[in-house]
């Protein structure tokens, strides 16, 4: 849900950046709802937060305008890398250390 309100508040500080509106409310729209009434969902929110997120947004487009690629910090393996197609890459690199994958289903012998 987070991540659905944060790319809400990053449409809202593009809207105010680029064309000097604010957003007059934040919603979800969620499109497998079946019942229409039940499928719109508001989002509280404050300027304070548009603004910490837009600023998280420009430090990355700032980084990429540099050419700056690095991974400072890997990402969590399991929720991120774990499917990502660079991850052989990154493990070469010493950028992550590929885990192996768990089948709780399955049984060693
Ligand atoms: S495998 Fe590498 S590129 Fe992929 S998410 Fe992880 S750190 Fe990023």
């Amino acid at each position: 849900m987070k991540r659905y309100f944060n790319q809400l508040c990053l449409y809202a500080h593009i809207l105010k950046e680029r064309y000097g509106r604010t957003a007059e409310r934040l919603y979800v729209y969620w499109t497998s709802e079946e019942k229409r009434a039940n499928a719109l969902m508001e989002f509280d929110y404050s300027e304070e937060q548009i603004d910490k997120i837009g600023s998280h947004f420009d430090k990355i487009v700032q980084k990429i305008r540099e050419k700056r690629f690095g991974v400072d910090k890997a990402p969590n393996y399991e929720k991120t890398c774990r499917e990502c197609d660079f991850r052989y890459y990154c493990a070469s690199n010493s950028i992550i250390e590929l885990k192996k994958l768990k089948y709780p289903d399955r049984q060693s012998n």
